[in-house]
């Protein structure tokens, strides 16, 4: 059976379920809403039949854990069902087809991935097909504000798994996988001063803001392109009114490394920022949060393998690494291999203009098929 023309001659469905996920808006903030999706997806999923699990959470919606065939050994597939976009977002920029192109809230990051997902089960299933492994998916719903809740799950799952196919978008235009991902932190500078009168009292006083300025500078030339090191003083905040020498400051900062072994250095580095004023005080929090995805021969290996099978389908499929983090990083970071960007072809993540390719959709569900089914 040819795989592209049956997922073609399936366009309409997948179209409608696609537009049934992204008419079900899921801000990771909102988990009445984040829930009543995964109990729609959880119904699609059973009826395949699929076994699924709903991990309860408190603060953020229900994962959905779904399985499919048998066997010891399993694959896992990794996703999300939050979006960057709140409620009501949907009357702003409505779900849309024109030609090629079809747009809406989340739809590209990634509710467009998760109907890719039930229709290669579907495929699976209708054709006879017979996967090796037991194929295990689970979806979080709160990957876009850093997995907190889900992350235990996560790795717990991924330690069980010959390997992790990971349904986050893949590189845009050309939907390249990623092969390499960046790790990300963040941290947290207070600086405590001394405040005084700024007429009366002016050097009795420690000034937080310009000690901040030190330090906003200092943390900014820790910035290492060629490296791939970056660092970002992204918000600064300090002061009370402007006749007082402030006493408090404080910096957000991102930063991002592509190995294990930079975000240690890098750790330690702004760990060990001292004030440049000795009346004033640093205190420094946050780290790394998700580890680098890097990209081991086994990631190498098994990119190879889906670049061969997608010859066979006849679509070329390039690689790269992206400064954005994913749940993938976490499985990677346990040694697991970890492929990701297996979502649809499209653009534009976390903007208004996010879409799409639809005439690529055949494509992409049936290397994801076949990758499920790979020996
Ligand atoms: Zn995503």
């Amino acid at each position: 059976m040819k795989l592209i023309p049956y997922f073609r001659n399936q366009q309409d469905s997948i179209m409608k379920l696609i537009e049934e996920l992204v008419v079900r808006e899921s801000p990771s903030d909102n988990k009445a809403a984040v829930d009543r999706l995964v109990e729609f997806l959880a119904g699609r999923f059973e009826e395949l039949p699929a076994k699924c699990v709903v991990h309860r959470t408190k603060n953020f919606g229900n994962h959905l854990q779904v399985e499919y065939g048998g066997g010891k050994r399993q694959v896992f597939v990794l996703g999300h069902s939050d979006t960057v976009w709140p409620l009501g977002t949907l009357k702003r920029i409505p779900f849309k087809v024109q030609g090629r192109i079809a747009g809406g809230p989340g739809i590209f990051d990634m509710k467009a991935s998760l109907a890719a997902f039930y229709f290669a089960l579907k495929a699976i299933r209708d054709l006879k097909l017979s996967p090796p492994r037991r194929i295990v998916a689970l979806f979080d719903s709160d990957e876009e504000v850093g997995s907190h809740s889900s992350r235990k799950l996560i790795a717990s799952m991924a330690k069980k798994s010959d390997h992790v196919f990971v349904l986050e978008p893949p590189i845009s235009p050309h939907g390249g996988l990623k092969t390499e991902r960046k790790g990300v932190g963040v941290f947290h500078l207070k600086v405590y001063g001394v405040a005084a009168h700024a007429g009366i009292a002016h050097e009795a006083g420690a000034n937080a803001v310009e000690e901040l300025a030190h330090q906003t500078l200092r943390l900014q030339r820790m910035n290492n392109r060629r490296e791939g090191i970056t660092v970002n003083v992204g918000v600064v905040q300090g002061g009370t009114r402007s006749n007082v020498v402030p006493a408090y400051a404080e910096a957000e900062i991102d930063a991002r490394i592509r190995s294990t072994h930079q975000g240690s250095e890098l750790t330690k580095k702004i760990y060990s920022l001292k004030p440049v004023n000795p009346l004033t005080r640093l205190e420094i929090s946050g780290g790394i949060n998700r580890p680098p995805l890097e990209r081991t021969p086994q990631i190498a290996a098994l990119f190879r393998r889906a670049r061969l099978l997608g010859r066979e389908l006849g679509i070329e499929l390039k690689e790269g690494s992206t400064g954005g983090g994913s749940d993938g990083n976490f499985t990677a970071a346990l040694g697991v291999p970890t492929l990701d960007g297996l979502g649809m072809v499209g653009d534009n993540a976390h903007a208004v203009d996010e879409y799409i390719d639809v005439s690529r959709l055949a494509e992409r569900i049936a290397l994801l098929t076949r990758l499920l089914t790979l020996n």
